[in-house]
């Protein structure tokens, strides 16, 4: 049966929206932290994009050190030959990417505004991808933006069109958040048959709905026979209203009605890691957690009224679908810093990253710099 990943696109995503963004350093640790979770990708930044050049090509290394495997880190680029020569120019070694480019009227016709027609469209993602392919990519997912008021007759040529030139996955983007679960699992059901590649959900949560459409599209990718990947975000932070919540679509595969024993999760997928990367998140964003957010909120195990606090103690699943033990749920671990030799070196080098994130920096921080401080210097550094 197929199953079901998880490609996380906080540091993608989450760092495009208004008013947010994450120093190089907070997105190395949410790398790290995806990884320890078992996250198959993390969509962790724009190759094209020069401040993101030291940091990206860093964590590469990290990853041949051993520190961030097995996951994944895949670059972010528009589907143009331009695009994929500049990311492999700044990046040399990036493996995994996703190509993306408009697919609906309106974006046809109101953005390219009579530059690319529906036909160059198609001609544009197929040169970008051969390229990429050519130039050394392992796997690239061609996103179709807006995807869910694309007309379907021609989003499957669109995709048919990249599975045919070697394309990996075919991104199916709820760029507004349009979708409502029934309609995206009938479409991309009917996409995934017609062209039998491996789709990834990218829904955004401006109807509120963005983890029951990734759900559900992932539900119709595996319906018609193939692998789905669901994009998520930590937190559900993202462009406007955000999109899918990491832990929450998690929760709704493990734990729902219509998903429990029915459909696979990537088994690798950690949940007790929860905590630890949503708090940590929230604290780099500048960005409180939700009471009632599902799984993590401070209320998400508080029962105030005397029934459900009695039953609760009762037996918990009398009034809880999942423990909080599960999430590893708990106040983050304080460990003394302690320094070495390299102390001095290492002080002045976290000096810099106070200065760099602009906050204290959290334990987690501090470890890495004092174990990857050559990785760290880079990190912390850009080259305009
Ligand atoms: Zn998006």
């Amino acid at each position: 049966m197929a199953k079901i990943y998880i490609i996380d696109v906080t540091n993608r995503d989450g760092v495009q929206t208004a008013r947010l963004g994450l120093a190089k350093l907070e997105k190395t640790l949410i790398n790290i932290y995806l990884n320890e979770m078992g996250i198959f990708q993390s969509e962790f930044g724009f190759p094209v994009t020069r401040h993101e050049i030291n940091y990206l090509n860093a964590n590469l290394e990290l990853q041949e050190s051993g520190l961030l495997k097995p996951i994944r880190l895949s670059g972010w680029l528009r589907a143009t030959v331009g695009d994929v020569e500049t990311t492999f120019k700044n990046v040399p070694k990036l493996k995994h990417m996703n190509i993306s480019i408009s697919t609906s009227d309106q974006m046809i016709t109101y953005k390219f505004q009579g530059k690319l027609d529906h036909k160059s469209v198609i001609k544009e993602m197929v040169e970008a991808l051969r390229l990429a392919k050519q130039s050394g990519a392992e796997t690239v997912g061609v996103n179709a933006e807006d995807a869910s008021r694309t007309r379907m007759e021609y989003l499957t040529e669109f995709a048919l069109a990249a599975k045919e030139n070697g394309a990996d996955r075919i991104r199916y983007c709820d760029t507004l958040g349009y979708d409502s679960p029934d309609t995206i699992y009938e479409r991309i059901f009917k996409l995934a048959e017609a062209v039998k590649i491996p789709i990834e959900l990218h829904c955004h949560n401006d109807l509120g709905m963005a983890v029951g459409c990734s759900v559900m599209g992932a539900k119709g990718a595996i319906d018609a026979g193939v692998d789905a990947y669901v994009n998520t975000t930590v937190n559900g932070i993202g462009e406007r209203c955000g999109n899918a919540d990491l832990v929450g679509c998690i929760l709704a595969i493990k734990k729902s009605s219509g998903f429990a024993n029915k459909y696979i999760l990537d088994e690798r997928v950690d949940l007790s890691k929860s905590w630890k990367i949503t708090k940590s998140a929230s604290y780099a964003f500048g960005v409180a957690i939700a009471i009632n957010q599902p799984g993590i909120g401070a209320n998400a195990f508080a029962h105030e009224s005397g029934i459900h606090a009695d039953g609760a103690l009762k037996d918990w699943r009398n009034y809880e679908l999942y423990h909080y033990e599960e999430l590893g749920r708990g106040e983050p671990e304080i460990i003394e810093f302690k320094t070495d030799e390299e102390a001095t070196k290492i002080l002045e080098l976290a000096r810099y990253a106070n200065v760099h994130t602009q906050k204290p920096l959290t334990n987690d921080e501090l470890r890495f710099i004092a174990k990857y401080p050559e990785q760290a210097r880079k990190i912390l550094t850009v080259t305009p």
